[in-house]
């Protein structure tokens, strides 16, 4: 397998003698064909082929490759946003009268959709510290339950999650392991190599790195095996999809096969080839970003924990940190950009701070080339309950830093700004 550099250049798009080096945009809803009989077996799923751009399209479908790729897995599925391959991922093995497990330190928005939307579709979440030690975790567990979720380095508590720990924890009970990769990417850690079975990506993120589009990504890793008595719908045959048994006719790609043809199909949330482009342009460099990411924060978290004015500082390399072995782990090129730290005085003193910087963009975004910040508590973060937000290890003083690709020196001068204003 070649190395991850040359993946995100290679993988996906291979154009052959003659065609065209950048990778085409097909912008068609449509394909067309010589035969109705043909049509009928591209519905009856026996011929390759595109059919409607609601379920696949050729430019989305080179992305999906590269992505598959990077991650180790047999197929991809990309989606409108983060958030539509976080549901994906739940709907695909779970219905009403069922229940899953997640980490509580997980994207505020995540944790909105489980807890409130999905128990509106009478599927039940239980919210587990991910932290606590295997026998106290496995309590969580019901005999309805049919998945558990975490993300790699969780948004913005920081903390790293044991996807070892975890996906050992979920096969004991005979259910998948979700993870969302979106801040790790596959760049700094493939969960996959770890026995996670399913990963997620908002790959608005770092993945697209410029903030030219919403996306998401649902990965298979072909590893689960659904034929243990739990997850009837991926192997008996789907009324909705004539008889179609997923695991007997797609084997490995059971999983991302049944989200594409039978929930892509009735959701829709399928990305426009030109949102694929720009997502693939983000992709050929995202290693060599991730590189420098890693390289800016590290510092940046160092600068930030030698601060009087500063109460703590999230990020896992620190010596201070409680996820600094596990960063060893599963991390050993880097922890990405993002740090989330507290200053002295709470909410006034974050918003002064943030107000003061210059470089720094105060935006609804993370993980983006340019150095950028958020109080998540006022924003991403703002639904969530006091205890919820504290669950999620967010207090009323939490900066939210994305630390870009700028000059070390410049993104230290800007935050010297930050601090000069709180002693004003
Ligand atoms: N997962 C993580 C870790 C995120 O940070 C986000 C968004 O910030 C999402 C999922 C949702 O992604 P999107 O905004 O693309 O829907």
């Amino acid at each position: 397998m070649a190395h991850i550099e040359t993946q995100c250049l290679h993988e996906g798009y291979k154009p052959g003698n003659g065609q065209p080096k950048a990778m085409p945009i097909y912008q068609s809803t449509t394909y067309t064909y010589d035969s109705t009989n043909h049509i009928g077996q591209l519905f009856d799923l026996t011929a390759d082929g595109h059919m409607y751009s609601r379920i696949s399209n050729p430019t989305v479908g080179f992305v999906e490759e590269k992505i598959a790729a990077m991650e180790g897995g047999v197929g991809a599925l990309c989606t409108t946003s983060g958030q539509a391959a976080s549901l994906l991922s739940i709907l695909n093995i779970a219905k009403a009268g069922d229940h899953f497990i997640s980490a509580s330190t997980i994207y505020g928005g995540t944790v909105n959709l489980f807890a409130v939307t999905l128990k509106k579709f009478g599927i039940d979440c239980t919210f587990v510290d991910a932290d606590a030690p295997v026998d106290q975790l496995q309590k969580a567990f019901r005999p309805n339950t049919k998945a558990v979720f975490g993300e790699t380095i969780a948004n913005p508590a920081i903390a790293v999650f044991d996807i070892e720990k975890f996906a050992k924890l979920a096969h004991a009970n005979g259910v998948p392991l979700i993870v969302d990769n979106t801040f790790a990417t596959p760049v700094l850690c493939r969960p996959f190599e770890w026995g996670a079975d399913i990963v997620v990506h908002s790959t608005t993120k770092y993945m697209d790195g410029h903030a030219v589009q919403v996306g998401g990504a649902l990965v298979d890793s072909g590893n689960f095996n659904w034929e243990n008595g739990k997850f009837e719908e991926l192997c008996t045959p789907d009324e909705s999809y004539h008889g179609v048994t997923y695991t007997k006719q797609f084997g490995k790609a059971a999983y991302i096969t049944k989200a594409r043809v039978q929930l892509m199909r009735d959701f829709g949330m399928y990305p426009a080839a030109h949102t694929a482009f720009l997502l693939d342009l983000g992709l050929q460099t995202l290693a060599v970003r991730m590189e420098r990411h890693c390289r800016n924060a590290e510092q940046v978290a160092q600068y930030l924990a030698a601060r009087s004015e500063v109460e703590f500082v999230n990020y896992p390399t620190l010596e201070s940190s409680p996820y600094a072995a596990l960063a060893k782990k599963y991390l050993p090129k880097g922890c990405a950009g993002v740090i989330s730290f507290s200053v002295k005085g709470g909410r006034e003193s974050a918003v002064k701070f943030m107000d003061s910087l210059q470089l720094a963009n105060n935006v609804v975004h993370v993980a983006d080339i340019c150095t950028c910040v958020l109080h998540p508590a006022s924003s991403t973060h703002r639904q969530l309950t006091d205890e919820q937000l504290v669950a999620a290890g967010i207090t009323p003083g939490l900066i939210r830093l994305s630390v870009g690709l700028e000059h070390i020196d410049d993104i230290l001068a800007d935050l010297e700004k930050g601090f000069a204003a709180l002693h004003q």
